[in-house]
């Protein structure tokens, strides 16, 4: 497919304008960072497996209900997606007690919580995303009281979902990080990503941390921690 131009990079990705005037070219890239950009390196074919990977979740959503920006596969490395205006709002879901919510709170790592957590985080770069409440959000006009309860009802969905798929898979789903996009109908979709990169992902026995933590913490095989997770997750079929 042929790229117009390019009208977003990010950390991870390369955001393209293509013919099809409400659809967008998504080229996911190797490179990886993390505390605010200030570690920088790069994860040998993340690419191509966060890209396979937000693929399949995506289509499992759509089949159960859950409107996402996924329009098609392109290449090893591309997807087509709806275009959307991004809400600047982070919704991470949270099963297990771990990085900033254990830190916050005293928590042990690996604590389990009695019920589901969904935290809203400002994308701002320059302020290091701060963890905001509803009532800031309706403050600063990111969203309305509607809109938050659709995020919030939305993001538990796909905890539900996701959770018990991965399980299946020998995979906890600890935490996760999602982002929605309002289309020109004023419809809400869910977009951005859903990969190890975004997801804490430990394995069920022995709790080791298969995710970008890897990358974030210095423990090695990251590589290999990314491989694990597409594997297991395409082992025995994805639908
Ligand atoms: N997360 C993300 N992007 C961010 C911040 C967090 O994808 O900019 C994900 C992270 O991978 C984890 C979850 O959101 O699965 C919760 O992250 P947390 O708040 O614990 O932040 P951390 O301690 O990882 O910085």
């Amino acid at each position: 497919m042929e790229r117009g131009k390019m009208v977003y990079e990010g950390k991870a990705k390369r955001v393209y304008e293509v013919a099809q005037p409400d659809a967008y070219l998504v080229e996911y890239k190797d490179d990886a960072t993390a505390f605010n950009g200030e570690k920088r390196g790069s994860i040998a074919g993340k690419g191509e497996i966060n890209n396979r990977l937000s693929a399949i979740f995506f289509q499992m959503l759509e089949k159960r209900g859950v409107r996402t920006h996924f329009l098609g596969h392109v290449s090893a490395r591309e997807m087509l997606v709806r275009r959307v205006r991004i809400i600047p709002l982070e919704v991470v879901t949270r099963n297990i007690a771990a990085g900033s919510l254990a830190k916050r709170l005293g928590l042990e790592e690996g604590g389990k919580l009695s019920s589901p957590v969904v935290e809203f985080y400002l994308k701002d770069d320059a302020l290091g995303d701060p963890l905001i409440n509803r009532s800031h959000a309706l403050a600063l006009a990111i969203a309305t009281r509607e809109q938050m309860d659709e995020l919030e009802q939305s993001a538990l969905m796909v905890n539900e979902i996701l959770r018990a798929f991965l399980l299946e898979k020998g995979l906890l789903l600890v935490d996760f990080k999602l982002e929605y996009g309002v289309l020109p109908d004023g419809r809400i979709v869910l977009a951005d990503e859903i990969s190890p990169d975004t997801c804490r992902l430990w394995d069920v026995n022995t709790n080791e941390k298969l995710d970008k933590d890897r990358f974030r913490r210095d423990l090695g095989k990251v590589e290999e921690a990314y491989h694990e997770v597409l594997s297991r997750v395409e082992a025995g079929g994805t639908l």
